[in-house]
């Protein structure tokens, strides 16, 4: 047995391992068991032919042991050196180069870094046992307490492979706990290519679906796949499988979740796996956020997971593989838009989120989704809109009175998003959005029933009902003659205005109270104004309170008052239904 040094570039490389990588100790079992899987792998390549290929878990309470064996290639002495000790070597990456054309079909996981080193997050010793593969070996046994010694000589293995010694330090012994290890293995090796146990007993690691050939996968199939990543979920609504070896290599199945859940970024729900090893639940940095609204798995080893987040953000291979995957989501729906559009517009309150914030975030993909994003208008029928359209009423509710003031149709903008798209569209594309409450059009008014005529005092009789309300109200008042006798009056808010408490409220999260400009516009064309205008001259007192009434009642109805006023409001209602009873006695 010789003593050596670790040839480390930086002298105390371990304790920053143990920092840097402590956030998240449980890795290491991962990194280990990939290590083993590589292994296999490796052999596969090199013999080319099914053997025993295993890895094995073993916990041992009474030494406080864990071992990971796999009956893979195994290292000689100057692979232990080279590898292992070395650290600021890539083993893998040599390897690549030297199989690269039988690697191609299944690459070897080789991105996490310092992989084999994150153990002594829990461990105080690191044994390794290992026979290579190569004719005439002789095995070896190597051994570090995390020092930046080691000892490295002869072993006893008999058997190729590798078996790597955890000695868990007192700080770890959650590791020690079976229970705790089935979860990790659950969790990170489910769909890794070899069969592992945990002491004797199989995990039951499976293929993943993604691997697959789409042409080959039935419906059923993704179904069941789904229920194996989210359990707990209902069913998907549809699904985009991802399968790509050039430029860079992607597998993976993305679902579009059918109960739209109220968008979080934190809730991401797309899987990450490097090579069937399962990384992270959080693919914040590597996809747009309007993507996190699907659910599934994406496998790449071509994702560098051992640099920061923010380098993530600007590295070429995650930009090129996120507008990969932002693609095949707008192909997939302008197929079910061309193909079946019944199924498209019934999964629309389920899928708007996305299309809607893809518009917004991504130039690209505003191009490619632009006629996918429908609107419901009071016609009931859903459709984008126009090429051509240059103005368009909308409403936020879809039930308003004022629909009854438009003969053509208002387009259905509930969507809290709204707001925004509304704007962005008005930016890029030759459109104006008014709101149905927003201006009063003329295309609502009966010029000819205007009351144009003047009176001795040169006014016009709307003028005077107008002056009349406006007095008793103390708020800005038109009377116009609309060309629908349905309505009383409406509420105009300024267009402007109202939009920048939209919008307030959309970043804010709540309702805030913004004062908008308001004016109070009633239809000389309705019975009821005629009424309070004939009776102002005899009864101003009633007239007003009357007034003052349908004035409530229409900002109720257009839902411009504040829940808290509303008891308020029907006192005052009920105050003026009084006086009309008694006068009818
Ligand atoms: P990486 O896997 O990224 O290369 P690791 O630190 O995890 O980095 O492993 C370093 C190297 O050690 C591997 O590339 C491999 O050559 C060797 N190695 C580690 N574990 C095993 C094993 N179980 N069998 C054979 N070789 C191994
Ligand atoms: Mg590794």
């Amino acid at each position: 047995m010789r003593e050596n040094k670790l040839s480390i570039h930086s002298e105390n490389i371990l304790p920053i391992i143990k920092k840097w990588l402590y956030s998240d100790k449980d890795i290491f079992l991962r990194e280990l068991v990939s290590n083993a899987s590589d292994a296999l792998n490796k052999l596969r390549i090199q013999l080319g032919e099914e053997g025993d290929f295993k890895i094995s878990i073993t916990l041992d309470l009474k030494a406080r042991t864990l071992a990971i064996e796999d009956t893979g290639v195994g290292m000689t002495e100057e692979e232990v050196e080279k590898y292992i000790a070395q650290i600021a070597f890539s083993g893998a990456e040599e390897f690549v180069e030297k199989y690269k054309s039988q690697t191609e079909k299944e690459p070897i996981i080789g991105h996490f870094g310092l992989g084999f080193y994150s153990s002594y997050m829990v461990a105080s010793k690191v044994e390794i046992d290992t026979l290579s593969f190569l004719p005439g070996s002789t095995p070896v046994f190597w051994s570090c307490d995390g020092s930046s010694s080691y000892s490295i000589g002869e072993g006893k293995r008999s058997s190729r492979g590798t078996k790597v010694t955890l000695f868990i330090d007192d700080k770890s012994s959650e590791y020690l706990e079976i229970q705790k290890l089935q979860e990790m293995l659950s969790t990170h090796c489910n769909f890794m290519p070899f069969p592992i146990d945990l002491n004797g007993k199989p995990l039951g690691n499976q293929e993943p679906l993604w691997t697959k050939a789409p042409a080959a996968c039935k419906d059923q199939e993704y179904l069941d796949f789904y229920k194996k990543l989210f359990p707990l979920d209902i069913e998907p609504l549809f699904w985009v499988h991802l399968n790509v070896d050039y430029p860079f290599h992607l597998q993976g199945i993305l679902y579009f979740p059918k109960v739209h859940r109220r968008f979080d970024a934190k809730e991401s729900a797309i899987k990450l796996y490097c090579n069937r090893v399962f990384v992270s639940d959080n693919c914040k940095e590597i996809l747009p956020d309007y993507l996190m609204v699907l659910r599934g798995a994406i496998d790449s080893p071509d994702i560098p997971l051992n640099v920061s987040r923010s380098y993530l953000q600007v590295d070429k291979n995650v930009k090129q593989l996120s507008s990969h995957i932002s693609k095949k989501i707008s192909d997939k729906l302008s197929q079910l838009y061309k193909q079946d559009r019944d199924k498209y517009i019934a999964s629309w309150p389920d899928i708007e989120l996305l299309v809607k914030l893809g518009i917004l975030q991504d130039e690209k993909f505003f191009e490619r989704a632009k006629d996918l994003l429908i609107w419901k208008s009071s016609n009931n029928q859903w459709a984008p809109i126009q090429e051509g359209t240059k103005q368009i009423v909308y409403s936020t509710t879809e039930n308003t009175p004022l629909l009854k003031l438009y003969q053509e149709e208002v387009l259905f903008a509930t969507s809290p998003i709204d707001t925004a798209v509304i704007q962005h569209l008005e930016n890029k594309r030759n459109i104006t959005f008014q709101r149905i409450d927003g201006a009063l059009d003329d295309r609502l008014l009966d010029k000819e029933k205007d009351k144009t005529l003047l009176d001795e005092e040169g006014k016009t009789e709307s003028s005077r009902i107008a002056d009349f309300i406006r007095k008793s109200l103390r708020v800005e008042v038109e009377a116009k003659s609309l060309a629908s006798s349905e309505l009383p009056a409406l509420i105009i808010l300024d267009e402007n205005e109202r939009r920048m408490r939209d919008y307030v409220t959309l970043t804010q999260g709540k309702s805030v109270k913004i004062p908008t400009q308001k004016t109070f516009v009633v239809n000389t064309n309705h019975k009821l104004i005629q009424a309070i205008h004939k009776l102002h001259q005899t009864q101003p007192e009633m007239a007003s309170s009357i007034a003052r009434g349908v004035y409530d009642l229409t900002l109720l109805s257009q839902r411009e008052i504040d829940p808290s006023q509303i008891d308020e409001l029907v006192h005052k209602q009920t105050e003026i239904l009084e006086k009309m009873a008694s006068l009818l006695i």
